[in-house]
């Protein structure tokens, strides 16, 4: 039985990705950062993990419970947007973003990606369009922006040290999805995004290690 993990599973895309593996009879380990939340990944038929990843400690403790574990499908899935005035940012919203979208990334990256690798399986950040430079039309949500390009930086650099050990890393725009950050006015479902995900990471090669895609598989350009 193949085995995924999805890291930010609460609510939105991360908790669609669960129930879809969990659908195709997959085993799932799936993070959530309070307590009721991994009660209710547990209910669903997932093995959950306390997992906040804005803290050293709990992805020290996160990396000790998955010893041993050897995902073929790994999500860096966790996000925030911050601020939605495009005024001038607080130290708080810069910590806050940069904590959850990228400093996790590269805490969580160099632990998951060894396990990854190790079952020759593929590994996707949530990423999104809007880190694009080369397909940028408008300058809203520059914070968030700037939090992801960074996070796509550290994805590349993930793929080049853990491509040649046997792990494909990707980086993910999800489409403009309906869930608490996107909105009731975005362009998909939840399902729709997990759906297309799931079967583009499925038909991922190796020469895929390192690309941006849209969750259809169109290639982004960075
Ligand atoms: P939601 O706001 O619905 O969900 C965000 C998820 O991230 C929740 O599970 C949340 O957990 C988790 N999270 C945030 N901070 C932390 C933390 N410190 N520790 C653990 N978990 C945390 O967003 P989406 O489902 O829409 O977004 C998922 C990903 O997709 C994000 O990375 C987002 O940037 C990206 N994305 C989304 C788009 C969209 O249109 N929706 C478009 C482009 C990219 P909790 O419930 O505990 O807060």
């Amino acid at each position: 039985m193949p085995t995924a993990l999805i890291i930010g599973a609460s609510r939105g895309i991360g908790r669609e990705l669960v129930r879809q593996y969990l659908a195709d009879g997959w085993r799932v380990l799936a993070t959530a950062r309070k307590s009721e939340d991994c009660a209710a990944l547990g209910a669903m038929g997932a093995h959950p993990y306390q997992l906040d990843v804005a803290s050293a400690d709990s992805i020290a403790a996160l990396g000790w419970n998955l010893d041993g574990e050897l995902p073929d499908a790994a999500f860096l899935n966790a996000g925030v947007y911050g601020p939605r005035h495009d005024g001038f940012p607080t130290q708080d919203d810069f910590d806050t973003v940069m904590h959850t979208n990228v400093l996790a990334a590269l805490r969580l990256l160099p632990v998951i990606a060894p396990m990854v690798a190790e079952a020759r399986g593929k590994l996707a950040v949530i990423s999104s369009r809007m880190a694009s430079m080369g397909a940028r039309s408008s300058a809203s949500g520059t914070l968030y922006r700037a939090s992801k390009a960074a996070l796509n930086s550290v994805l590349v650099d993930t793929a080049i040290r853990f491509g040649p050990k046997g792990a494909t890393c990707v980086a993910f725009h999800p489409g403009w999805v309906q869930t608490d950050m996107g909105g009731v006015d975005a362009d998909i479902t939840p399902a729709q995004s997990a759906a297309g995900l799931r079967a583009t990471l499925a038909g991922l090669d190796p020469a895929a290690n390192g690309a941006f895609l849209n969750y259809d598989g169109t290639p982004l350009p960075w």
